[in-house]
Parts: structure tokens; sequence; C-alpha cells
């Protein structure tokens, strides 16, 4: 299915401000809630349709994004993918959804009473621009909620069970009617649970989860770029009572390196050569992502200019065929201290160079004489 532009979607202009996009989103919402249109499949299409617009085009950042570039523009930066399920819409917009502070009063049941899922947690690893390039895999040590082992997760003391909650017969939701809705909210009983513990686990006092410390091993995708997060689905903290676990969130950072520089997917650094070398030519060896390898330094090369070395660079991590090159800024080195010999063989260099200078140092000695008569 073809993305809609998602000013047509929330039908708002294009200079929409931030509360008649909000305002167009509610009045969406409203209209194509599931709880409204049970089993409507168009309906669930349109509800999502108008979360990932209002998800875009509340965030100014995104919206500027948009504006400019279209959907392309947000393909890469994780936004505008839209939302697998309605789960997922309230976990995001949870804020609007549930409580009464949001927009939405308390007129849907999602993102209120029991958690969805278990917390995310996050983790930092640093990574060598070598590894950066290849990919590789990483144990991350974390400490995270599992099920308490005692009772296996149910909060309830050995030989017993939680029980149904009476006053919602286990749905974990009570019918209210407010206004022209009925609205459902959390059970005030069991807290959204739908059971109710009445003898608690010893261990974690019903309710049902321990810390552990873990290792977890995690595969970094070729062409990881620093700052990325990658999303390990089901590692972040496990939930209470058959709720699904949340997800590990993996920060990526990149070691500081001898040589190199990453830009974009370029890898770049700065070779230092001498005059002669730069002036004759010369076939060098240099470091790679991939190791040692040979630069041929053409005759009559300039300070400051750069040899591609191509394809040498770093897979892009979006597209497996495409990769980056090996930028090398050549420095012609000016030595400090030269030997007896070298002093020589200089002074009678310059000796030539005084009688046959080039076509820009003539010009330049041209000017000279002119300027100071
Ligand atoms: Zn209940
Ligand atoms: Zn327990």
């Amino acid at each position: 299915m073809a993305t809609r532009d998602y000013y047509d979607v929330l039908g708002v202009d294009r200079d929409a401000s931030d509360s008649e996009i909000k305002k167009a989103y509610r009045k969406m919402a409203l209209k194509y809630h599931p709880d409204k249109n049970p089993g409507d499949e168009a309906a669930e299409r349109h509800f999502k349709e108008a979360a990932e617009a209002y998800e875009i085009l509340s965030d100014s950042e995104k919206r500027k994004i948009y504006d400019t570039h279209g959907h392309d523009g947000l393909s890469g930066m994780g936004g505008g993918g839209g939302f697998s399920d309605i789960e997922d819409i309230f976990r995001n917009f949870g804020d609007i959804f549930g409580g009464g502070g949001g927009i939405f009063g308390d007129i849907f049941g999602g993102g209120q009473g029991a958690a969805r899922r278990g917390e995310s947690l996050r983790a930092h690893v640093t990574i060598s621009l070598e590894a950066a390039a290849s990919g590789t895999s990483k144990t991350i040590r974390l400490r995270r909620k599992v099920h308490c082992g005692p009772c296996s997760g149910s909060g309830a003391a050995a030989g017993s069970r939680p029980v149904t909650c009476n006053t919602c017969s286990g749905r974990g939701q009570v019918l209210r009617s407010q206004g022209f809705f009925s609205v459902r909210s959390a059970c005030p009983t069991c807290q959204g649970q739908g059971e109710i513990i009445e003898n608690p686990c010893k261990t974690c006092q019903g309710a049902g989860l321990e810390q552990k410390n873990e290792e977890i091993e995690i595969e970094i995708p070729a062409g990881v770029e620093e700052g990325m997060i990658l999303r390990v689905t089901g590692r972040g903290n496990e939930g209470a009572r058959g709720v699904p676990a949340g997800d590990l969130q993996v920060v990526i950072g990149y070691e500081r390196h001898a040589f190199f520089q990453r830009v974009d997917d370029h890898v770049g650094f700065e070779l230092p050569v001498s005059y002669s070398q730069a002036v004759l030519g010369a076939d060098l060896e240099v470091p790679t992502l991939e190791g040692k390898a040979v630069l041929t330094v053409p005759p009559g090369t300039q300070s400051g200019e750069i040899l591609r070395m191509r394809g040498m660079g770093f897979p892009s991590v979006h597209s497996r065929r495409s990769k980056g090159d090996q930028l090398v800024e050549v420095t012609i080195e000016v030595p400090k201290k030269v030997s007896d010999e070298q002093e020589e063989l200089l002074r009678q260099l310059a000796e030539i160079e005084e009688t046959e200078v080039g076509a820009r140092r003539k010009g330049f000695l041209d000017r000279f004489k002119e300027y100071f008569g």
C-alpha cells in the first residue's frame, strides 16, 4: 500500500498549527477507534494511518524533514515506518490515550491500569571502526527483571494460585457510561490484572519478578553508524503475570581510532608524505579497514589533495550493496631537521629552482616586483 500524504490523511492544510493537527488527529482516532469499530479492518487501517501521520506531524523535527523530503526523508531515521499493531499506538501515544490529562481523557482503556509489557532497558556498547565495517557480535552484561523462580512469575505463594477478580470477571477492565460513549477503564479492584493474589509469594512479595544478572549476545550489523540504537525484542525487563517482556535498546558508540575517521560511509585519514614523494610519485603502504594496502601517490600530488580508494570504506547499513570509499588526504611534511647530505642536495636543488622557477612561482615573483616597484 502506497503511503498517503500525511496532511491528506489528517485532512489539514500544510501550514496547520500544532493544535489543529492534534484536533484533527483526535477526531480521526475517535472515528476509527477499534473499540467503536470491532472487526472493521478498513477502520483499523485508517486508525493506524492517522497515528502514523500524527507521529510525524506532531514532532517539529520530523515534520520539517517530511515537508522537505517527503516520506523518503523519514525512512532513514526510523520514523514514518508505521505501527505494527494497535498496542504499539497505545504505547507510543500513551500520554494521549491514557490518564486524565491526555487529549482523549479516559475514553480509551489503552495505557491505563496494568502495564502492557515490561520496561525497556538500554545498554551502551563501544566498538572499533573495523568491527563497525565488518559487523560483529558483542556480549552485553545487564541486570534485568525476570520471572520469579519460586512462583514462576505468578506472584502467588507455593501451593496457591491467583484468583479471578470478581469486579471485572477477570477482564481487567470495567465499562462505565460517560455521556455518549460507553467507556472502558482499568478495574479498580485488581488494577487491571484480572486476578487477585490472596497469598503472595514470599520471594517476590507478589510482584512475580526478580532481578537477575544476565549476559546477552547481540549481533551488530556491518556498517552500523555511531549513535544508532539497535532494538533486541523481548530482552528488556520481563512483565509480570503473562505480560510480554520489554525490549533491550543497544546504543552504538565508536572507539577512537589511531588513523581513521568515518564521514558518511567513507573512511578518511591523513597521509604524511615527503616533498620528493609528492613530486616524483610513490607507491606507499597505507592502512585500510581490512588491513594493509598499497596506494599510488601520483607524481605532482599537491598538499591537501585527496586520493580516493574506491569501495574501501564502510558498507552502508541500509543497503548491503553500497559501499563508501577510503579518502586519503595527502599532506606534505617539511622536515624540521635534515642530515648534512640532505642539506647539500637541497642546496643544489634550490640553486636549480632559482634559475628554473615554476609557472606559479614565476607569476608570484612578477606580481611581487610590480607591487613593490
Ligand atoms: Zn478486576
Ligand atoms: Zn515469586
